[in-house]
């Protein structure tokens, strides 16, 4: 029985910004991955504004979690 590869597994930390603009990048794969890439947003404890969200690199299907650190207000 063939072992299957285990699915990769992203942590990244950025910014919402940053994200915004898709200035983040796959740790895997180096992709540039932002909101184009259907990001699902984890609604943080007390109704703020979500600060995590996961989602699926769209080229090598990593499963990436990203936190949103506090950028500071501009
Ligand atoms: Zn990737």
């Amino acid at each position: 029985m063939a072992r299957k590869k285990r699915s990769g597994f992203g942590d990244l930390v950025t910014d919402r910004a940053s994200f915004d603009r898709a200035e983040a990048r796959c740790p895997q794969c180096r992709r540039p991955v932002g909101p184009a890439d259907n990001p699902s947003f984890v609604s943080s404890f007390g109704g703020a504004a979500p600060q995590l969200a996961t989602m699926r690199c769209g080229r090598c299907n990593a499963m990436l979690t990203i936190r949103f650190e506090d950028a500071a207000p501009a």
